[in-house]
């Protein structure tokens, strides 16, 4: 499975964090159905933009890029995203982008001209098969040297550029001249190294259909003649009341402005998961709030999963309710990941079960396995812990957060603040509010 990744120039919004929660989910899906999955997400830490904005900023890009990449991982490790198989990075492979350029250039669907390498949309017949863009309204030739541009206008676009002023000190000394790949082109050359000519699943955004994805078809399969991806799944745009996010509208929202406001990372991912991914998401604060009720009671009715007596035999009734919840489960997932349906058999479980507490007995048996249902779907959700890894805290953590309440009961801000420092350097930023201390992840934890 392909997914491309994140560029590396800003921090990721909650639109891109989207995409990476749906790709989350159905990598958990697919494992869950006893698929071997591995899974590429490319991270693009040279384009237009990164080069841009390194250069406003007045540091070199590896630097700046890194920046952001670390944000980036910190992020998906907040909000329970498994990582994927391997993270390339653009900066390291050109040599196979060169190589690819160089094999479509003998193919005869691309040309040079200037400095630069484009590919010419006219000779590649299956253009525009993913997006329907039409290439025959093409009188003539018209190139693209930006990376992004507008739907509907097939265009021959960069695979390589020719360096010029507005690029610094970023080019490489390659065969093609001296010059720094297109966007595009990297996807196609960083997806064939890691998972061959071609590949099950291809994801993203639906903003890359259009030339994204478009483009990545078209150098893939004029190179090796074969079908590059079987599977194309995109997720739809996320809204904010209503409204697309945007930065002049005031309602643009990166993971850890939302954190800020001290919302819980696993309601965070819920809202995001929540939505069947073909459908717009409208994010707003309600839902949001809504969520995170929602993800507290659904860890409240795990906690309080216990052994009960009196009333009818429980336990045959609640074997049956797993069955079917279960089976409800997967084939709401199976059926295009309709995570929406899957959730309202675990509701109906929960009211189900809930019930059969009060007025049945059951025993450690039929409750180990209300657990064990749960704990399987969570493997898919992610919402409950302990699997999130960054959702739950160490022993450590929780004693340290433990003595510095001590502290601050006594008074004793010296030593509370000297934990609150500790704790800072595993990683861990605390705030304190009326209803009690809380807390959030600033990098990831290694697993042991
Ligand atoms: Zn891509």
């Amino acid at each position: 499975m392909y997914t491309c990744g994140p560029t590396v120039y800003n921090f990721a919004h909650i639109g891109n964090f989207r995409a990476y929660v749906f790709q989350d989910a159905l990598r958990r899906w697919l494992k869950y159905r006893g698929y071997q999955v591995t899974q590429v997400m490319n991270l693009t830490d040279v384009d237009d933009k990164t080069i841009r904005d390194s250069r406003k900023e007045g540091i070199p890009l590896r630097q700046f890029t890194e920046r952001y990449a670390k944000a980036f991982f910190d992020d998906i490790a907040t909000l329970n995203i498994e990582r994927a198989e391997v993270y390339p990075k653009a900066t390291e492979h050109i040599t196979e982008m060169v190589e690819l350029i160089k094999k479509l250039i003998q193919k005869g669907f691309a040309y040079k001209s200037g400095d630069s390498v484009y590919f010419d949309v006219t000779k590649f017949r299956g253009y525009g098969k993913l997006s329907k863009v039409k290439v025959e309204d093409l009188m003539t030739s018209v190139r693209v040297k930006v990376d992004s541009y507008a739907r509907g206008e097939a265009r021959d676009f960069a695979l390589w550029k020719g360096w010029d002023e507005d690029d610094g000190d970023v080019f490489w000394e390659t065969e093609l001249g001296k010059g720094r790949p297109g966007w595009h082109i990297e996807c196609s050359a960083m997806s064939t190294k890691y998972l061959g000519e071609s590949l099950d699943i291809h994801s993203g955004g639906v903003d890359l259909i259009f030339p994204h994805h478009e483009n990545e078809i078209a150098q893939s399969e004029a190179a090796t003649g074969k079908r590059f991806a079987k599977y194309w799944l995109h997720c739809e745009h996320l809204m904010v009341n209503g409204q697309k996010m945007s930065k002049s509208l005031g309602n643009f929202y990166t993971l850890r402005d939302l954190l800020e406001k001290g919302y819980d990372p696993r309601a965070i991912r819920y809202i995001l998961l929540s939505t069947h991914y073909r459908r717009p998401l409208n994010f707003t604060f309600e839902e949001l709030e809504a969520a995170q009720r929602t993800v507290g009671r659904l860890r409240e009715f795990v906690e309080r999963l216990k052994p009960t007596t009196g009333g009818e035999d429980g336990d045959r009734k609640v074997s049956q309710l797993v069955r079917e919840t279960k089976g409800r489960f997967e084939e709401a997932m199976d059926d295009d990941l309709d995570v929406n349906m899957a959730l309202v058999a675990v509701f109906d479980f929960v009211r189900e079960m809930n019930r059969l507490m009060t007025g049945a007995t059951i025993s450690e048996k039929g409750v180990q396995e209300a657990r064990d249902l749960m704990t399987a779907f969570d493997k898919i959700l992610g919402i409950l812990g302990p699997s999130g890894e960054a959702a739950e805290l160490t022993k450590e953590e929780k004693m340290l957060i433990q003595a510095r309440e001590e502290a601050r009961r006594k008074r004793d801000w010296k030593t509370a603040d000297q934990i609150r420092d500790e704790l800072r350097k595993l990683g861990l930023e605390l705030e304190d509010t009326a209803q009690g201390v809380r807390w959030r992840r600033t990098t990831r934890q290694e697993k042991s």
